[in-house]
């Protein structure tokens, strides 16, 4: 069921025209059942361009980019294919310059295309992480300002030290199920680390914290808090006592911006962390595999892995 490919040339040679990038597309959106993006009537009329619909109280026209990110691009869909490909793929990420390279595109078109991409990679329904006996680590980082550039452990000291008062920068939270689900959130105004605790993970887990006082109280909402002095050098206490995990992927996070993104903007923070989070959560899938599913992403209609998974049994 899955398109057939592993490399970029493979890619190029599967999709080799626009027909059947389109016709893949269509498969993926609407299964074979192919409906008005307007009113939603079914089985619309064919025309050179696209569809129209057969409902007589509506009778409008539509191609099968509408409402998707494709829609209103000048750039064929095969070159968005290559985009979501390398975007997806490379373990940190692909800048626009390297893209405009790589697919002989400007550099504007291919900012927009990757922010595009990167704007569909959110969860659409965030179930709650954790469960009984789940280890869930929570740890929080600080983006931007002063500390933006410095290694975890340098930055991690000196925010100790401001926690409260880090107004110039983004205060970013990291939930993740040990060996399974990662989970970022951009903290904004009017929200606090507490109440984003309670909301993203059940109460019967394990959490995992450093000993910051933010977590002495919602910790004990939960079946277990382990919490990790870090200033007590133990990193990890009984092999399970520890935040190395969700460290690893801000340490990571921190590598993607330095090395490829170079600057992120407090107002697309959240999409980078988007990205970040998707590429980890969708670490077991094959290439074709992960593909589709963000293919599937940008029309709205998520296929989720569990989803393709049950279909195939
Ligand atoms: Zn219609």
């Amino acid at each position: 069921m899955f398109a057939q490919f592993k490399t970029l040339p493979q890619l190029f040679d599967y999709f080799k025209d626009e027909e059947i990038c389109l016709a893949y597309w269509e498969q993926i959106r609407w299964g074979g059942n192919v409906t008005c993006p307007h009113c939603n009537a079914s089985n619309p009329y064919k025309t050179n361009r696209g569809y129209k619909c057969r409902n007589i109280g509506c009778q409008k026209k539509f191609s099968a980019l509408v409402g998707s990110i494709f829609e209103n691009s000048k750039l064929p869909l095969r070159t968005w294919f290559a985009a979501i490909y390398l975007c997806t793929n490379h373990k940190k990420g692909i800048s626009s310059l390297q893209v405009s390279r790589d697919l002989g595109i400007h550099q504007k078109s291919a900012w927009f295309m990757l922010h595009r991409i990167r704007e569909t990679l959110k969860e659409s329904v965030p179930e709650v992480l954790g469960g009984e006996g789940v280890i869930v680590e929570v740890d929080e980082t600080y983006v931007g300002g002063k500390v933006g550039n410095m290694s975890n452990k340098k930055r991690k000291e000196i925010t100790d030290k401001l926690r409260g008062i880090n107004d110039n920068k983004s205060t970013v939270m990291g939930y993740i199920e040990r060996s399974n689900k990662i989970r970022f959130k951009v903290i904004e105004e009017g929200e606090n680390i507490k109440d984003l605790v309670r909301g993203n993970i059940d109460t019967n887990s394990v959490i995992m914290t450093d000993s910051s006082t933010v977590y002495t109280n919602v910790g004990k909402e939960f079946a277990h808090h382990g919490i990790v002095d870090h200033s007590k050098k133990e990193f990890v206490k009984e092999d399970v006592y520890h935040t190395n995990t969700i460290e690893g992927a801000f340490s990571l996070f921190d590598r993607m911006v330095i090395g490829i993104y170079h600057h992120v903007s407090p107002k697309h923070l959240q999409s980078y962390f988007n990205e970040s989070a998707y590429r980890y959560n969708t670490r077991i899938m094959n290439c074709p595999m992960r593909f589709e599913e963000t293919v599937a992403m940008c029309s709205g209609v998520r296929l989720t892995y569990k989803n393709l998974t049950v279909k195939s049994s």
